[in-house]
């Protein structure tokens, strides 16, 4: 029986209006912020292989324009709505705002099941509702830029990047309509990954405070933590294997098809090269498979991952969550019921809002690179080496000491594009966690509604630097 969960878009705005209380803007703003400025739903054909044409429904939300362009990734999923994808604009919004990148929030969606379509019809709709988008001005680098988001990935943005280019002749930011490219066409390294590792450098951020981790009977530090993942897609998988590279057990893996648990701890790669084999995770050798994704959600552990889809953890099952920490890496994983009933009981939540931000953050990058028209490192990694080298030649010459080549290469070494990447994801998702965390200890508040009071007073400020509200 299908479970009933209030509209997605008035869970946002309940944890808007429960966090506004903690701010001092005047009401009327509030309102402004709070509404989604423009959403576009659209009908077109496509013809099927077989010849038939066939009605496709699909919506571009903005949100809220107080800075563009907006952005927010496209869905390709059959349960896609209007409520849907506006809900996940406003996140993008107060998303962007949290970790201080300058845009407004969108979100795309169609509702297809991607599994009944071949390649070839994936591009046609793809391509059409790219079309849709620039008929109405709901694209362009200065305007709303899309990215991936759940059903979609590199592939599908390359046709939209095409169908925009060829729209848009003469146009020499064009490549900046879109993010999550592949890198040969303007795609940014380490994108991929960037949602995954986001995770990881935030979740890591908070076990590292002994503030946060002594409630909750557990020690600083990642290593050894007893971590269970839900949804092995581009959030999950990336960060299920970032957070085992740093030291974290591995105990449970939940997919559509099933779950599979191991106590002292799973290999993820191996899992998904034995899905990719066997088309799924039950199964697993040296694991137990679960009946189903819920099960894997109520296993104790220290951190739940849930990186599949929203209004997973809800009062139905919020009660036999044995979970410390609840990490979500999917957008809504938790209704605001759930999440209230979890909080009671002490349970840390590291919001959506803030923990997942690492895939708008690199998308951020790629649109600067996009409209820079250069790699980023480009320009000086060769000569930060050559600074370095002379550097250690002159220590060398003063001390007498002499380096191997191998620690010379290692410290002399440049950064190229994925370090300064990486390294602009994590100064990103530390100093954002660290504004979070200070709001929640002023305020006394969770730090998801921390992370609404740091969104709403950067949008407050965004309006009200322009003079709209004098
Ligand atoms: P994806 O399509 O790559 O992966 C989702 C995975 O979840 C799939 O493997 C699917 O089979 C699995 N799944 C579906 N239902 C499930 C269930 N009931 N139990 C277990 N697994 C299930 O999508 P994604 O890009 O990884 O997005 C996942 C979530 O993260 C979504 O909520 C999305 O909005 C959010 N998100 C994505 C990004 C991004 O950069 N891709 C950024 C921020 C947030």
């Amino acid at each position: 029986m299908a479970v009933e969960h209030p509209p997605f878009f008035q869970q946002v705005n309940r944890y808007f209006d429960r966090a506004a209380t903690h701010t001092a803007h005047p009401e009327g703003l509030l309102q402004q912020i709070k509404a989604c400025n423009s959403v576009y739903h659209m009908t077109f054909p496509v013809r099927r292989d077989n010849d038939s044409i066939e009605v496709i429904h699909a919506w571009r939300a903005e949100h809220s324009v107080h800075s563009r362009p907006v952005k927010g990734g496209i869905r390709f999923a059959d349960f896609v709505s209007e409520d849907e994808v506006v809900a996940l604009a406003a996140l993008m919004t107060y998303k962007c705002a949290v970790v201080d990148v300058p845009f407004g929030g969108a979100k795309g969606g169609v509702r297809i099941n991607r599994d009944k379509y071949s390649r070839a019809e994936i591009e046609r709709i793809t391509r059409r509702y790219t079309f849709e988008l620039i008929n109405k001005n709901f694209i362009g680098p200065a305007l709303d830029v899309p990215a991936p988001d759940y059903g979609t990935g590199p592939q599908e943005m390359s046709w939209i990047l095409d169908t925009y280019m060829a729209m848009s002749p003469g146009q020499i930011d064009a490549q900046g309509c879109v993010t999550g490219k592949p890198v040969a066409e303007g795609g940014v390294r380490g994108r991929t990954e960037a949602t995954g590792r986001g995770i990881y450098y935030g979740i890591r951020e908070a076990v590292a405070q002994p503030e946060e981790l002594g409630p909750l009977g557990l020690q600083p530090g990642l290593d050894g933590k007893t971590v269970v993942v839900q949804g092995l897609g581009n959030v999950g998988y990336h960060a299920a294997r970032f957070l085992q590279e740093g030291g974290a057990r591995i105990i449970a893996l939940a997919e559509y098809e099933g779950a599979i648990q191991a106590p002292a701890g799973l290999d993820v790669e191996a899992v998904v090269r034995h899905r990719k084999e066997t088309g799924s995770i039950l199964g697993f050798p040296g694991a137990t498979d679960l009946p189903d994704s819920a099960a894997a959600l109520e296993l104790e552990c220290d951190i739940l991952v849930p990186a599949a889809l929203e209004n997973q953890i809800t009062v139905h099952n919020a009660d036999r969550i044995r979970a410390k920490i609840i990490a979500e890496g999917a957008n809504g994983p938790t209704t605001a019921d759930a999440s209230e009933h979890l909080l009671e009981r002490g349970v840390l939540i590291l919001p959506d809002m803030y923990l997942n931000a690492g895939g708008v953050t690199v998308s951020y990058f790629e649109w600067i690179k996009n409209l820079s028209h250069v790699r980023f490192g480009r320009m000086g990694r060769r000569f930060e080496e050559s600074s370095n080298r002379r550097l250690l030649r002159a220590v060398e010459e003063l001390t007498g000491l002499r380096l191997k080549p191998e620690t010379l290469a290692e410290v002399v070494a440049g950064a190229g594009e994925l370090d300064l990447v990486n390294s602009g994801l994590e100064d990103t998702m530390v100093t954002a966690y660290h504004e979070i965390v200070e709001i929640a200890r002023r305020e006394a508040i969770d730090l998801r509604s921390a992370a609404y009071v740091s969104a709403i007073n950067r949008v407050a400020r965004s309006y009200l630097s322009r003079g709209i509200f004098p």
